[in-house]
């Protein structure tokens, strides 16, 4: 139980296939209360009925794109907890256009957006969370290794991920001083409803099953475990760092079998 007497904040589940959903389930079984936020109105029925499964309130609504509705979301949890241990962003956006064919002929829109929702987003939420981690706290995100190589059709969404890399090692500079830990888990590619979007994601699982060293596929509830460690004091000296959820890939030089 690593996280037992811990409240953490969750952003991003939109259904059982989320990764945040893995980690949600993977902190409440290590002890924690956990609070669910939701995009818009559409997943407010769906995450309700899982929030029972991990002993969560009803979810909040939190659209990160706007400065408001980030306001009014950390001021109700405010009315129902007086301090929060760890936030947990995971959130991304990019327009489907953009996650296939060049990155070169990405719109100005289209790289706006996903970098307003899939990075900016992070600083804007570790801001809001800072004056409620009175006693220190740990904000986890999650990255993906299209963030240092150009992996095809991960385009736009790749410079955002590197994006929020870097505000990864910024915040932890920031928010050191205050014992407050900032930390990015890059997840090997886990068939979701974000993921989806991104074409060639089938050839992706499969060449990266053949290829790393577990010679597996990633799975949400390796991602779930990885988070809890980070969130939980156990990674106490841990901050600013990207850390590599995905079997090994990212080490090995081999392309398949
Ligand atoms: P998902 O679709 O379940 O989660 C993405 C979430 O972002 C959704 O809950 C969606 O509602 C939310 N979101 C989008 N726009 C938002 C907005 N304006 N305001 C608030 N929330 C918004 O997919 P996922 O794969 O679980 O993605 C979670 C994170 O994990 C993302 O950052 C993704 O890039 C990252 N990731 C995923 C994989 C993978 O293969 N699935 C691998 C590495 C990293």
């Amino acid at each position: 139980m690593i996280l037992k007497g811990k409240t953490g904040i969750i952003f991003g589940v939109a259904n059982r296939m989320s990764l945040a959903w893995y980690i949600a389930k993977s902190a409440y079984e290590q002890g924690a209360e956990v609070i669910l936020c939701v995009a818009n109105e559409r997943f407010r029925e769906k995450v309700g009925r899982l929030c029972k499964e991990v002993g969560a309130p009803e979810p909040l609504i939190c659209d990160v794109t706007s400065d408001e509705s980030i306001h009014s979301t950390y001021k109700m949890i405010a009315d129902r907890t007086p301090k929060i241990d760890f936030i947990v962003h995971a959130i991304a956006f990019a327009q489907r256009e953009d996650l296939q064919g060049r990155f070169v002929d990405t719109s100005r829109l289209g790289y706006h957006t996903a970098q307003d929702i899939s990075a900016y987003s992070l600083a804007a939420l570790s801001a809001a969370a800072e004056p409620m981690m009175s006693e220190g706290g740990s904000i986890l995100t999650l990255s993906y290794i299209g963030a240092v190589r150009a992996v095809p059709s991960y385009n736009v969404m790749g410079v955002a991920k590197a994006s929020l890399e870097a505000s990864v090692r910024y915040l932890a500079e920031d928010l050191g001083p205050s014992n407050i830990r900032v930390n990015a888990l890059s997840a090997g590619p886990i068939k979701t409803l974000s993921s989806s979007a991104v074409q060639g994601l089938k050839e992706k699982l499969d060449a990266q099953a053949l290829s790393n060293p577990l010679r597996r596929t990633v799975t949400g509830a390796d991602v779930g475990n990885a988070a809890a460690f980070l969130l939980s004091d156990m990674a106490s000296g841990i901050t600013g760092e990207v850390m590599y959820v995905d079997c090994g890939y990212h080490v090995t030089g081999r392309v398949s079998g």
